[in-house]
């Protein structure tokens, strides 16, 4: 028999990181679920244990293209999120944000679905506003490294807000901030994941700049909760909230926590602060506190914890 609260779900970006999980919960709470991924970042790996329920459905597909499915809400995730793999090839990351968030809302549009656009911190650039509301408009250089997927994630946001008012699209946009957990690839560049492979094969840890530099991060599970209490959010709240764990740490001590936690003999090894590298980075998280009755509860000593464990089984300790 048809189960009423069961929905047809798109995610798109479904076989990411945050997308893997987002799929395993929509599941686990009784909804059809549609995964669409070029494999671009994802991997088969990260939803292999997903292949085989019979409410799961995995179609390779590139956002930048027009997809006709019959779904009722989308979860817009599709993007490299790590900066080495959106500054591989830039020109796809700003197709990928614009196009792919276009597509996916004339998809919306026609089908009548809900959508949600994963959207970033990044919107706040550099920020000179401590820690970040959404009222902030944010400090991004638009010719710079980073502009690729600042500037098409803030163009994907004002091209959900515009179908919101011109088309009466029902849409919810989180701002993500810095988040990990299980799943992160191992080679994707990005802190948490790098220092953890670094620490667990006791090589140097590198520190970029001179490990100052600050960033607020969240674990997997808290941020999914926030993803399912934002689209249960009635149609009138659509964002953007920002999304993350307001606990702020200095780059360097991640670095000595992550030595401290994996008990390894790496050294820390200083390198070229990247350009354009935010120098603090802090979500105020009021709103989402006030609106969506959320919190991370997960500490970051439990989350990192849990994610050496995932790193430690898979790779290669050499
Ligand atoms: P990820 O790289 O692990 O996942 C992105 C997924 O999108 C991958 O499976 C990739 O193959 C797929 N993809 C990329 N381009 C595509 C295209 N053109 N068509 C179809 N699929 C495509 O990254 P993530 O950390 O899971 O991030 C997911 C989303 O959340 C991204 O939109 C990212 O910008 C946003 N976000 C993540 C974080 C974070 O800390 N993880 C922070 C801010 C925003
Ligand atoms: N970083 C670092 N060493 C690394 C990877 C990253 O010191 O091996 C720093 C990076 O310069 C930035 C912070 O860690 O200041 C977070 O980087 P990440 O790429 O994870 O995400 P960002 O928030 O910069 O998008």
């Amino acid at each position: 028999m048809l189960d009423q609260n069961s929905k047809r779900i798109l995610v798109t970006g479904g076989a990411g990181f945050l997308g893997s999980h987002l799929c395993e919960r929509l599941l686990n709470e009784g909804h059809d679920v549609l995964c669409v991924d070029n494999f671009y970042t994802g991997s088969k790996g990260n939803i292999a244990h997903l292949l085989d329920h019979h409410r799961f459905e995995l179609m390779r597909h590139d956002v930048c293209f027009p997809l006709y499915v019959e779904v009722d809400e989308i979860y817009n995730l599709a993007c490299p999120a790590s900066p080495i793999h959106y500054q591989y090839d830039p020109v796809q990351t700003t197709k990928t944000s614009v196009h792919g968030a276009i597509n996916m809302l004339g998809l919306a549009k026609r089908v009548r679905a809900k959508i949600f656009q994963a959207s970033t911190s990044e919107v706040y650039g550099d920020p000179e506003v401590h820690p970040q509301r959404e009222e902030y408009w944010g400090r991004v250089n638009p010719i710079g490294l980073r502009s690729c997927y600042d500037e098409g994630k803030r163009c994907a946001e004002t091209l959900f807000f515009d179908y919101h008012r011109q088309h009466g699209l029902r849409v919810k946009v989180g701002r993500i901030f810095n988040t990990y957990g299980p799943h992160m690839h191992p080679n994707d560049g990005r802190v948490i994941s790098n220092f953890i492979v670094q620490a667990l094969r006791n090589e140097p840890i590198t520190l970029y700049g001179d490990g100052s530099q600050t960033r607020s991060f969240c674990y997997v599970n808290d941020l999914i909760e926030a993803f399912i209490r934002l689209n249960a959010t009635a149609d009138e709240f659509i964002g953007p909230v920002n999304l993350g764990n307001p606990d702020e740490y200095s780059i360097g001590e991640i670095a000595q926590k992550i030595i401290d936690l994996t008990d390894s003999k790496s050294t820390v090894v200083y390198k070229p602060l990247p350009s354009d590298d935010p120098t603090q980075r802090c979500p105020d998280i009021s709103l989402a506190r006030d609106k969506l009755d959320w919190q991370p509860t997960v500490r970051l000593e439990d989350g990192l914890q849990r994610t050496i464990a995932y790193f430690a089984e898979r790779i290669d300790l050499g």
